[in-house]
C-alpha cells in the first residue's frame, strides 16, 4: 500500500474479504504512522456478519495532544503555500482516491454494511467528486479581494480539529478535510469508532499525495476520550463536527466559552412534501429510496412523507407494495450496530404503542437473518405529527406517511420539528414546488426529484446545526478575514 514507508502499524493482510482493509495498529502524526501512546485498541465488526474485521489504536488524550502540536508546527508553512500548490496536493489526492476506489468501497462496504454496488457508487465516488471540486477551487477562489479602498484577505483559521460519525464514513471526512486544507489549514481528525478503517485508507492517500508531515493528522479512538480531548484541546482554532445533536451541543457549548469556531451538522428529520397534482407514484417511489439508502442512515434523509388527504390511501398503499421489494441483506443493508438496530427497532415498536399503523415492515428480525445487525424497512401510516416517530431522528429504514389537509396545513408540518436540514417538494410543476419550498425552513430542498449536487452549500436550519459544508460556502467555514486600509 501507499504509506510512509515506516515499520510502524503495517497493515494487516486482507483475509477472507478481498481488498478490505484491516487496520494498522498506528496512528498517522506529523508525517509518520507510530503506534499510539495510548492502551488499548477498537475492534472493528462487519455489521452483517457480526465479525471482528480488524483493530485501530484507542488513540488517547496524549496522542491527540501530540497530533494538534504536528498540525500546529505544520500550519505556517502549509497556510503560505500558493493555492495553486494546495490545489496540485487536492488533485493528486483525487486521483489516487479514485485509483483505489475498489479497496475504499469494499472497506466501507465491510465496516458499515453497505451493499457493494452502494458502496462504490456513494461512499467512494462521492468524495472523489468532492475532492475533485475543491482541488478546481482552490485554483479558482478569490482569496484576497478589493473592497473600496480595502484590501481583504481571507485567511485559514488554523489548527481544525474534525470529528466525523460513521454513517458516510468517507464523505463526511472528506467534507471537511478537503476545504480545511484547501484553506491553508491543518487539521486532526478522530474519524467515528464504529468505521476508522476508510479513514487509515484515506490518511495513506494524502500521504502519498504529496501532503507535508503534519498537515493531516489521524487519530483513531473513542468520542468521550479522543474525541472529547480534541473538541476541548486549547490549541484548537475550528472545532468541526458532525454526528449526534446531543453531542453536538456538548461541542458548542464548549466552543463558546473557549470562543473558538465551531461548525455543526446534526440531526434531522427532513419532509418530502408531495402537493396535490404532483406524480404520486414517481414521488412516493424516489422518497422511499431516498430513505432506504444506507439503510435509513442518513442525516438528510427525508422521512416524513406528506400526502393531501384526498391521495393518503393511495400514497399508502403505493408505499407497502414498493417497500416489500427492498429486501433485507440484497437491496438494504443492515445498521451500523448493535445498538443502532435496538435503537430503531425500539422506535418502531413505539410508534405501534402511539396508535401507529405499520403497513409494512415491523421490529422484529427479518426472516432468515439470524446474524447481522438487520431492520426491516418499515412503514407507518396514520402518524400524528406530534409522534416521536414523526418528531426524533430515528436514523433507521422508517418512513412515517402523515396526511394534511391543504397547503399551509402541510407547511405546518414540514416545519413542525426541532430540524431543518433538508426536505424535498413535488408538485405539478417547478413554480409550484419552488414556491412551497421558499417556506420551508430548512437547508436543502430537492424539487421535483433534484440530484444531490456536491458544490451546493449542505448544512442546517434551526437545530440541525451550524455553518455549511461542500462548495465555496463549505471553504468559507475555514477561513477569517483580515482587511487591510489603504
Ligand atoms: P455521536 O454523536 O456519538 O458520534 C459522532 C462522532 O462524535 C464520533 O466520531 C464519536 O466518536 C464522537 N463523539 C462521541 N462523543 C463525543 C464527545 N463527548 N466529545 C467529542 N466527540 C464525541 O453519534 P452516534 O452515537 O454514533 O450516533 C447516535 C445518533 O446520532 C444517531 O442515531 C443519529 O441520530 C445521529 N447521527 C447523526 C449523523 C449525522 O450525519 N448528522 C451521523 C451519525 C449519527
Amino acid at each position: 500500500t501507499a504509506g510512509s514507508g515506516n515499520a510502524a502499524g503495517a497493515a494487516v493482510s486482507t483475509g477472507t474479504r478481498p481488498g478490505v482493509h484491516r487496520g494498522r495498529d498506528a496512528v498517522f502524526v506529523g508525517g509518520r504512522w507510530r503506534p499510539a501512546l495510548a492502551q488499548g485498541a477498537i475492534e472493528v465488526v462487519d455489521p452483517a456478519t457480526e465479525q471482528v474485521l480488524g483493530r485501530v489504536p484507542a488513540g488517547g488524550p496524549e496522542d491527540v495532544d501530540a497530533a494538534v502540536r504536528a498540525a500546529r508546527a505544520a500550519l505556517p508553512g502549509w497556510a503560505a503555500t500558493a493555492p495553486a500548490e494546495r490545489a496540485a496536493v487536492l488533485a493528486a489526492a483525487r486521483d489516487l482516491l479514485a485509483a483505489r476506489r475498489e479497496e475504499v468501497a469494499a472497506t466501507v462496504s465491510a465496516e458499515l454494511g453497505a451493499p457493494p454496488a452502494f458502496a462504490a457508487a456513494v461512499h467512494a465516488d462521492l468524495p472523489t467528486a468532492v475532492l475533485a471540486g475543491y482541488a478546481e477551487l482552490a485554483g479558482t477562489y478569490a482569496f484576497e479581494e478589493r473592497v473600496g479602498n480595502s484590501r481583504v484577505l481571507h485567511e485559514p483559521v488554523g489548527v481544525v480539529g474534525a470529528i466525523t460519525p460513521w454513517n458516510y464514513p468517507l464523505h463526511q471526512i472528506v467534507a471537511k478535510v478537503a476545504p480545511a486544507l484547501t484553506a491553508g489549514c491543518t487539521v486532526v481528525l478522530k474519524p467515528a469508532e464504529d468505521t476508522p478503517l476508510v479513514a487509515q485508507l484515506f490518511a495513506e492517500i494524502l500521504d502519498a499525495a504529496g501532503l507535508p508531515a503534519g498537515v493531516f493528522n489521524l487519530v483513531t479512538g473513542l468520542g468521550p476520550v479522543a474525541g472529547q480531548a480534541l473538541a476541548g484541546h486549547p490549541d484548537v482554532d475550528l472545532v468541526s463536527f458532525t454526528g449526534s445533536t446531543a453531542v453536538g451541543r456538548q461541542i458548542g457549548a464548549a466552543a463558546g466559552g473557549a470562543v473558538k469556531r465551531v461548525a455543526l451538522e446534526l440531526g434531522g428529520k427532513s419532509a418530502n412534501v408531495i402537493l396535490p397534482g404532483a406524480d404520486l407514484a414517481k414521488a412516493v417511489n424516489v422518497g422511499l429510496a431516498n430513505v432506504f439508502a444506507n439503510s435509513g442512515q442518513t442525516c438528510s434523509a427525508w422521512t416524513r412523507m406528506l400526502v393531501d388527504a384526498e391521495r393518503y390511501d393511495e400514497a399508502v398503499r403505493i408505499a407497502a407494495a414498493a417497500t416489500a421489494k427492498y429486501v433485507p441483506g440484497d437491496r438494504i443493508g443492515p445498521v451500523v450496530n448493535a445498538k443502532q438496530r435496538e435503537r430503531v427497532r425500539g422506535y418502531i415498536r413505539a410508534g405501534v404503542e402511539a396508535g401507529a399503523r405499520i403497513v409494512a415492515g415491523g421490529p422484529e428480525a427479518p426472516d432468515g437473518m439470524e446474524r447481522g445487525y438487520y431492520v426491516r424497512p418499515t412503514v407507518f401510516a396514520d402518524v400524528a405529527p406530534d409522534m416521536a416517530i414523526a418528531q426524533e431522528e430515528i436514523f433507521g429504514p422508517v418512513v412515517v406517511l402523515i396526511r394534511y389537509q391543504d397547503e399551509d396545513d402541510a407547511l405546518r408540518i414540514a416545519n413542525g420539528t426541532v430540524y431543518g436540514l433538508a426536505g424535498a417538494v413535488w408538485g405539478p410543476d417547478e413554480e409550484t414546488a419552488v414556491a412551497f419550498a421558499r417556506r420551508m425552513d430548512t437547508g436543502q430542498v430537492d424539487i421535483n426529484g433534484g440530484r444531490f449536487n456536491p458544490r451546493a452549500p449542505f448544512g442546517g436550519y434551526k437545530q440541525s446545526g451550524v455553518g455549511r459544508e461542500l462548495g465555496a460556502h463549505g471553504l468559507a467555514e475555514y477561513l477569517q478575514t483580515k482587511s487591510l486600509q489603504f
